[in-house]
């Protein structure tokens, strides 16, 4: 459906080949059982091992750690088709995906050996962790600790919200190792905090029930309380040396990739509500015709369908400028703020077409208008990215 228009839109033919490959794979294993795990809350495993087959755990680890060694672009593509079949699967690689752009990016060379090939092939997954009861939008007044106590960083302190926090291997876990720095952020470190998968008791960390949440089943969002957990020195995420309180910009810079990965979701989600209305719009008539030919409804599509290509060419662009090493903030705040808005407009707009079968859950929408509201809280709300829109429009236009 996508018309290529501009140089931010074009993909390669290897994009091209990878997006057709997972289309292929949402529209057989995604979109017939999404409606399963979602109506039981169940972790989609058989679908996730297929991912593991098909390399998505580690499409942007570089070839010489075992992944696919691609770009944020293609990855962008992969997740708005993840997210086009079901935005849970997406979650389930994004934290992971957030990791292993933090090994590769700020990660010590052993950390890389030790964590990037079993990441790669999804033998373990990884989580990502700021969020605490009392804190989501403010970072810097994160309340867990770590303190050095002989060898060992030793951790105590309550998450909230963590995503794959019962089955990931690993957690990137921000905590202020100088609670008396000042600003705040200059006192905080980010650890890699080792765990058995599945496990909801390990030496020093509990993981209560995961938390019921209205959509986004399937994936496993959880607290996790850490009590005298110890962690080796070489478990600071680029070495004690050369990460030691540096965690703050680590993370701010991890979550950067993280808005254009959200974006994309949004994207996705999208995507597919227009599909679905420009179907049941087609299928449906009243007052003697169907629905689509009343001029209302086609506005509707109408708006519907530019959004999304606006949303998906803001996402692109984010990801190339990124890919190319130039500066993204502004950019991914766009992306991020745009296509989240649109995914939960776009699912609200297809959800109205559905009239009253709208509201049953035989209808894939339902399960959309569910889903489509996390878009706009997580990697920050819709409030923070345009906070950081407006700083850095600010710094870049300064008089
Ligand atoms: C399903 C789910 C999965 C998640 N997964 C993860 C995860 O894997 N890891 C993780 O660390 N976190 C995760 N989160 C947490 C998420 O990042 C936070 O919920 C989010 O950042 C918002 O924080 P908060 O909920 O504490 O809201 P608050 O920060 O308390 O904000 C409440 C409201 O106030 C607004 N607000 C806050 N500050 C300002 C301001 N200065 N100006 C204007 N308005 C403001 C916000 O926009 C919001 O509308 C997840 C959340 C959910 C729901």
């Amino acid at each position: 459906m996508a018309v290529a228009t501009s140089p931010y839109q074009e993909i390669t033919d290897d994009q091209k080949a990878m997006t057709e490959m997972v289309r292929q794979f949402v529209d057989e294993q995604i979109l017939p059982n999404a409606e399963h795990y979602d109506a039981k809350d169940e972790f989609p495993a058989p679908i996730v091992d297929q991912m593991k087959e098909l390399g998505l755990f580690g499409v942007t680890i570089p070839e010489e750690y075992g992944g696919l060694g691609l770009d944020l672009a293609t990855y962008t593509l992969i997740v708005e088709e993840l997210s086009r079949g079901w935005i849970s699967i997406s979650g389930v690689v994004n934290t992971h995906f957030i990791g292993s752009y933090l090994l590769m990016k700020f990660g010590s060379e052993e950390q890389k050996e030790k964590f990037l090939p079993k990441m790669a092939t999804g033998e373990i997954r990884a989580a990502f962790s700021l969020s605490e009861p009392g804190l989501g939008s403010d970072v810097q007044a994160i309340s867990s600790r770590a303190k050095k106590e002989g060898e060992e960083w030793v951790i105590n302190g309550q998450k909230m919200w963590v995503t794959n926090g019962l089955e990931s291997g690993i957690v990137f876990l921000l905590v202020k190792t100088d609670p008396d720095a000042s600003p705040p952020h200059k006192g905080m470190t980010c650890f890699i905090t080792e765990k058995e998968p599945g496990a909801s008791e390990n030496p020093g960390l509990t993981i209560p029930p995961k938390i019921k949440k209205m959509g986004y089943k399937g994936v496993e969002s959880t607290e996790l309380v850490y009590e005298d957990y110890k962690c080796p020195p070489e478990n600071v995420l680029g070495g004690e040396e050369a990460g030691l309180n540096k965690g703050f910009a680590q993370m701010m810079d991890a979550l950067e990739v993280g808005r254009v990965n959200v974006a994309a979701r949004g994207v996705g989600i999208a995507q597919r509500a227009l599909e679905l209305a420009l179907r049941y719009s087609q299928e449906r008539s009243t007052f003697g015709k169907p629905i689509a030919e009343h001029q209302a409804i086609q506005f509707k599509l109408a708006d519907m369908a530019t959004k999304v290509e606006a949303a998906r060419l803001l996402t692109r662009k984010a990801a190339k400028l990124k890919d190319a090493g130039e500066r993204s903030d502004l950019e991914a705040g766009m992306a991020k703020l745009f296509a989240s808005e649109t995914g939960k407009e776009v699912v609200e707009d297809s959800f109205r077409i559905h009239g009253g079968y709208g509201y049953s859950k035989e209808y894939e929408i339902e399960r959309l208008y569910r889903d489509a509201p996390l878009l706009l809280i997580g990697e920050g709300t819709s409030e923070i990215q345009r906070m950081v829109i407006g700083k850095k429009l600010l710094q870049r236009h300064k008089i």
